[in-house]
Formats: C-alpha cells, structure tokens, sequence
C-alpha cells in the first residue's frame, strides 16, 4: 500500500497580450518547497478582494512558469504517473483552472504543432513503449473517454453514434454494486494493442466532442472530460490479473457561476458546472477535515466517478492552471486556494489484483487430471469412465507422434491407466487395418474390372470431351481470378500512392522479415479485430462522415468553401504543417532507403565472414596447423558487421519516432479540417439567416448584426463571441495572390486567433446558393483581374 497525500502543481499560461509584470513571482529555493506569490495590484486591493492585502503566497510542489514546455510538464508530472500505473496502482491527474488557462492544452495539446502534444499523448507513447519492452508480463490495454455535461455522461467512443448532437448520445449511467463499486452502464471500453491506436481513440472521442458542440453550447468549457487507460496485465501462466487505471481529467472551466450574469440555458450550464465543482469542492473540503465520517460523493456525477481519485485507493496529481492576467487574480487566487486544500487529502494506494477465473479454473481442472492419475496408479485400482474428447485426441497425437519417430527406442507414455492403454492398441489396430485395405480394394477393383466388358470405344471418347471442356473452364476462371486479384492490388497500390503524400510509406520503412524490432514494429501495427478504429482509413472514412460529405455541397457552396478555408487563420497552421508533413515523408522514405541498404549490407558481411571462416577452416586443415592465428581479415569484416549493425539500429529508432510524429500531425490536420468544416458551416447558416433578414439592395456593405452569442461570460474572449466582431468589408488583400502582400504573413497578423475574415456583403434578395455563387464569381473575377494588374 502506498500512502500518499494528493500532488498539487501550479502551471502559468503565457498572457494573451503583452506582460503585465509585477503580478506575480516565483520562489523556487532549492531547499524548500516552492511557492507562488500573486500580488495584488494596488486598484484591486482594496476592492473585490474583500481584505486588504496585497499578497498571497501558495505552496506547490513544483511551479511551471510561462516558458515550460510540454515535454517538461510531462516529464515532472505525468512520467511518475505512468510508472505507478505500470507497477499496478490507480493513478488520475486532472487539470483545474478557469476557461482559457490551459487544462486543455496541458492534458490533451494544443492543435498547431507536434511539440505542442500534450500529457495523454506523451502518456499513451511512454505506456506503449514501455509494455513493449517488458516481455516478462503479458499486458491488455483498454481505453475509454467520457464527457460530463449538465450533469449528464457520454460515451464519447460509442462506435454506434452518428449522431451531431450531444443530446442523441447515448447516456452514460452510474451503477453502485454492493460492494460499492461504481461501474459505468453504456461506457465503451475499446481495446488499444498499439500506441498509434490508442491515439486514434482520442482523436476520434475529440472530433466527436467538437462536433457535438455548437456556438449555442459551447460544451468544451462546460464539461469535464476523462480520458481512461485501462491495463490489465499477469505473469504468463499465473491467473492472478493486475488491473489500473489511468483517469487523465480535463475538468470544465472553473469560474464562478456569480459573475456569469446571463440567463437561459446558459445559466443552467454554468450553474451545473459550478454545481458539480462546487460538489467537488465539498468533497476535498470533507476529506480534508479529519475525522469527517460522510464524504458527498454522489452529489454529482463527475465526484462519483472520480470517487477513488479523490481520498481512495488512487496516487493523484492536480495541476492548477493560471491564467494571471490583472483581470483574471480573483480566479487564480481561488484555483490556488482550492489546490491547497487538495494537498491535504491523503490517498491510500493499493494493487490491484485478481484472479482470473477462467484460468483458474484451466489450472484446477489439469491438477485433479493430474491427481486422478496419480491416484488410479498408486492405488492400481482401474478406471472405468469413459476417455473424453479431449483425451482422446491426446491420445492420438500422441500415437501419430510415436509413429513418426525414427528413434527405434522411441517410447509411447500414456501413464499407468488401462483405459489409455487400451485405446491405444485399438487405434494401431484400426491404422494396420486401413493401411491394408487400399490394395486389397485395388485387387478387387481390378477383378471387378476384368469381369466386365471393356468401356466402348465412344462412351471413352465423349468422357474425354467432357473432361477437356471441364479443363477449358477452370482456365478461364483461374485467368479471370488472376485479373480480379491484379486489379484489387492496383486499386490498393493506387490509393496508397493517392495516400502517399500524406501517410507513411510502410514497405520500405518495414520491410518485411527485417530485423527483429521490425518485425515487432510490423505486428503491432497489424490490424486488429473489429471494430477498428486504428487506420487511417477509418479517420478519413469519420471525416467524410462527419463533416462536409455529410450532405452533397452546391457548387455556389463549395466555392464559398474554398474562399472561407484560405481567409481562415487556421490555414496558415494547416499549410505549414503539410509542409513539415511533406519533410517527415521525404525523411522517412530516404530512411527507409537507407534501411534497406544496410539491411542488404549486414547480410553480405554475414556471408563475407562465413566463407572466410570456411575458408580459415580449410587452410589450417591443410597445412595441418592446430590453432590457426587470429585472422585480421575475418576481424576487420566483424568490426565492419557491428558499424553497420550499430547504424541500422539509429536510423531503425529514428524511423520509428518519425513514424509517431506524423501519425499525430496527421491527426492534428484531420482534426483541423473536421473544425473548419464546421465553422464553415456555422458561418454558412448565419450567412444565409442574414440573406433573408438584411435590408435592401441600396445597403452594399453588411449590415451585420451580432450573432446571439450565450458566451458573453467568457472574459477571456477566445471563444466564439470572436465571431460575432466580424466587421470587415470583403477585403482583397486576403486573397493568396494579392502582390506584394504576403498572404500567410498578413493573415497571421492581421486576423485574431481563428476567425474567418471574408464576408459576402448582402444586399437583400439574394436567399439561394446560386445567389452566393454569382457574387463569388463576381469575387473572384475583380481578384484575378486584380492579380494581373499587379503583376
Ligand atoms: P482551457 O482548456 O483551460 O479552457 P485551453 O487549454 O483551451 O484552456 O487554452 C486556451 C488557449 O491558450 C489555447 O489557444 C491554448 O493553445 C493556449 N495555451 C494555453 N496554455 C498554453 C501554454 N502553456 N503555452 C502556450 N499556449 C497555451
Ligand atoms: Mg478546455
């Protein structure tokens, strides 16, 4: 058992704006713990912070300043975590902190970069790598991924859920056993043998979240998210299973429901998540107190389910998440405050294990065979039951493998039962029998044959037809079988060429019956049984689904496609990230190459040597010499083996990381199309409300009105409310081709975080796609001809 209180770290995000310095400072002696020290501005002091203090000082175990980088949070924070779940014990991190400060981009990642990947990625690759390497246990690994929203769970990985609106899933129920273990009814558990599969489990519950999400319920920062490694592992041949969990939590945003001050369904949602925190807030405030009997866990959902994370048999880890900007004090002082409590509670850790009953029952059912055995034989007494199946077919195999032997001492054990014996004699009877019987049919056959008259002439000749007719056809169905397979291989070397930009070049990479660790690589990627949701044929089949191929574009509307994807900001992340794409494939075909290369290399060293060695061999036969010298030759050949050995093993374990990294920038693009297809839409629908609401013709510029944004709570402005600030004439100087511009470098800094900057000035009348399509062209047309003038 391991005691332990709950691990408390503090992670700062950088502003959004320029510094605002002097708001905080970080005290990091080496000998004592290190705290946090926020300092109230002097305008805020004496006003809503009800003292008058000017300073608070918070202890955590460790403080992530602004420029911490991913890779340090996870090697702090999560690496630990992962070891104890590999070592058996239930292990939970959530992130905690108001909307906008981070939890998402510490526990999942941010969407741009490949280095941006956060706690579960680096998790699920460490966990993989590591069961990968111990062959000493075999391990099962299932994952899992549930949302609460209003105090409702989904399955965020049903296979079956087409649906787009969070309100169809399925809901995810608490079942309590006697036992008072709490199981969750309709929560899928998908099983995950490879790293690349459990990271398609989370792209896949990701997209399904975004688009369940609509600008009227921005569910991401009112739910709290659990994404759960489940894994199982035993010693082969032991029935005692280790089970633990890893819950990794993305709570809802933690901002208190008074200075929401909005009404309709947001106010439900922000009082349910205030709610549901604030029941988590009771709860650490209960365990923190001693000798507090009632722990309210079932108050809500989200603390039943995290019911052994917080106070049980769990090792937990909190990571607040700050956002300190002036107007954001009140909020960090709070999240820090909640995360000094958090510190007090104590976890009692304990493994995990039971034993398999269907393995036990295998052990125990071969030990009283065994005893049976024994017993008929010490006691001489015969068994009279009848062999079952099973031994029987024992039996045989045993009889066929005595038969086979050469060694004429070869013995036939079948234990001193009478019953086996007996069977055995009998089956070599029944052998001798039919070993004979084949010539004795040839001879009666032939009898029979000379007894009859001979076949006619014709009778012989018209067989014979039937049978060269009957040859002909299985010709040609063989030939047509031959086409059918030529063309399926085609049409599947043609997509992976049509593919090729974008996924990884397998074969030469893995070459099949390379080196060990290539062959390890080639199984573990294999696929698996249903349901699969490990290709990335499955991702681009979820896209097609879910996005844009949800209902056939017009044309008018696929143009205006084209215009909002290129004005968008994200596409600026989009294009850099096919080019870093492009460099990884080009990187890992060359590696491949190489591979190959020294593959081919290693071999002829091998062959080089052996006949070498032969030929040493030979020599000192000859000239009768009885130890030969040490052959520099044969010596300089091994030392070249081991060179070339050392450097298929880099460029091996190079490939393999780029074969991570562009699976996860792979999903970082899938994920980026899924979300502009669905921001095109919105802005689509608006567009189209607008077309049949706005003023007539004379009006040429938009007269836009602000979308009927719920999220006027969200002070730190990065959410969709953007949108609603669209007020931009159509401005050519987005367009790719203006000269001079600098197309990428303009839209990086003239547009705001992920807002669309076109808009289709409306004059009225216009309430069809060909409407739109006319004015695109119209566009298009004054841009081209813009272009062409510049240039
Ligand atoms: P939350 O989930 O708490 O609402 P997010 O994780 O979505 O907040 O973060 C809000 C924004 O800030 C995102 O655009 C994210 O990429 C960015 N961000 C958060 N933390 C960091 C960080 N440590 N470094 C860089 N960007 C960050
Ligand atoms: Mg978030």
């Amino acid at each position: 058992m391991v005691k332990q209180t709950i691990q408390i770290f503090a992670r700062v995000k950088p502003p959004a704006r320029k510094q605002q310095s002097g708001i905080y400072s970080i005290d990091e002696d080496e000998k004592l713990t290190p705290s946090l020290e926020i300092i109230l501005p002097h305008d805020l002091a004496d006003g809503f912070v009800n003292n008058k203090r000017e300073s608070y000082r918070f202890k955590f175990q460790r403080i992530f300043d602004q420029d911490a980088k991913q890779e340090m949070v996870f090697e702090h924070i999560a690496r630990p975590v992962a070891e104890s779940v590999l070592a058996g014990y239930n292990s939970t991190i959530f992130a905690y902190g108001q909307t906008g400060s981070g939890k998402t981009f510490t526990i999942t990642g941010g969407a741009e970069r490949y280095s941006d990947r956060g706690i579960i990625p680096r998790t699920l690759s460490y966990i993989f790598e590591q069961l990968q390497k111990d062959s000493s246990k075999i391990y099962t690994t299932h994952i899992s991924y549930l949302e609460i929203y209003n105090e409702c769970g989904y399955d965020l990985l049903d296979p079956r859920h087409e649906a787009s609106r969070l309100e169809d899933l399925p809901k995810v129920t608490i079942l309590e056993d006697p036992d008072q273990n709490i199981h969750l009814k309709n929560l899928s558990l998908h099983q995950a043998t490879t790293e690349e599969e459990a990271l398609n489990l989370l792209f896949l519950g990701d997209t399904n979240r975004m688009i369940a999400e609509t600008p009227m319920n921005q569910a991401s920062t009112r739910s709290h998210c659990i994404f759960t490694v489940h894994l199982s592992s035993k010693e082969p041949g032991s029935a005692t299973v280790r089970h633990a969990k890893l819950h990794l939590v993305d709570l809802a945003g933690s901002e208190r429901v008074a200075k929401t001050g909005v009404g309709g369904q947001l106010l439900t949602e922000a009082k349910y998540i205030n709610l549901s925190l604030h029941y988590l807030e009771q709860v650490i405030i209960a365990l923190s107190e001693k000798h507090r009997s009632h722990i309210p866990y079932r108050n809500s959902m989200m603390t039943s389910v995290l019911r052994d994370s917080l106070g049980g048999n769990c090792m937990t880890t909190m990571i607040a998440t700050l956002s300190l900007e002036k107007r954001n004090i009140d909020e960090s002082i709070s999240t820090c405050r909640f995360a000094q409590r958090v510190a007090l509670i104590k976890n009692e850790a304990v493994l995990n294990e039971e034993i398999d009953p269907r393995l036990m029952i295998l052990r125990l059912q071969k030990e009283i065979q065994e005893l049976k055995d024994e017993l008929a034989m010490v006691t001489g007494e015969p068994r009279t039951e009848a062999l079952t199946e099973a031994e029987l077919l024992q039996l045989e195999k045993l009889i066929t493998s005595f038969l086979e032997d050469q060694d004429p001492e070869g013995r036939l054990e079948v234990g001193a039962d009478m019953r086996k014996i007996n069977h055995c004699f009998h089956y070599l009877k029944k052998l001798l029998k039919d070993s004979k019987t084949p010539e004795k049919s040839t001879v009666s056959e032939i009898k029979t044959q000379n007894c009859q008259e001979p076949p006619r002439e014709e009778e012989y000749k018209r067989l014979q037809d039937i049978l060269k007719q009957r040859d002909n056809e299985i010709n040609i169905l063989v030939n047509m079988l031959k086409k059918e397979k030529k063309k399926a291989q085609d049409a599947l070397q043609l997509g992976n060429v049509d593919r090729g930009e974008a996924r990884l070049p397998h074969s030469p990479a893995f070459p099949p019956g390379s080196a060990e660790e290539g062959q390890k690589t080639l199984q573990s990627s294999a696929p698996t049984q249903a349901p699969d949701f490990s290709s990335s044929r499955y991702r681009s089949s979820l896209l097609h689904n879910k996005t844009g191929m949800r209902e056939e574009m017009s044309l008018g509307r696929q143009e205006a496609f084209e215009i909002f994807k290129r004005d968008h900001a994200d596409s600026v992340t989009v294009d850099d990230n096919k080019q870093i794409l492009k460099q990884r494939f080009s990187e890992a075909k060359a590696l491949g190459e190489s591979i190959n290369e020294a593959r081919s290399k290693i071999g002829r060293l091998k062959e080089e040597i052996t006949q070498r060695h032969k030929q040493q061999v030979a020599l000192g036969i000859s000239e009768s010499m009885g130890v030969s010298e040490p052959d520099l030759q044969e010596e300089q050949l091994r030392s070249q083996l081991e060179e070339e050995k050392r450097r298929y093993k880099t460029m091996f374990t190079r490939l393999k990381a780029l074969k991570v990294e562009i699976e996860h920038l792979q999903l970082l693009m899938d994920r980026a199309k899924v979300k502009l297809q669905k921001e095109f839409e919105v802005w689509w629908a608006e567009e189209a409300t607008n077309l049949q609401v706005s003023s007539p013709a004379s009006n040429s510029l938009r007269q836009e009105k602000p979308l009927s944004q719920p999220c006027s709570s969200q002070r730190d402005g990065l959410h969709r409310s953007d949108w609603s600030s669209r007020k931009h004439p159509p401005s050519p100087c987005s367009s790719p081709c203006s000269p001079g511009q600098g197309s990428i470098d303009t839209r990086r800094e003239s547009s705001p975080p992920k807002r669309p900057v076109s808009s289709i000035p409306l004059t009225g009348d216009r309430q069809t796609d060909s409407d739109i399509l006319a004015f695109i062209k119209a566009r298009q047309s004054i841009l081209q001809r813009k272009c062409l003038g510049g240039n």
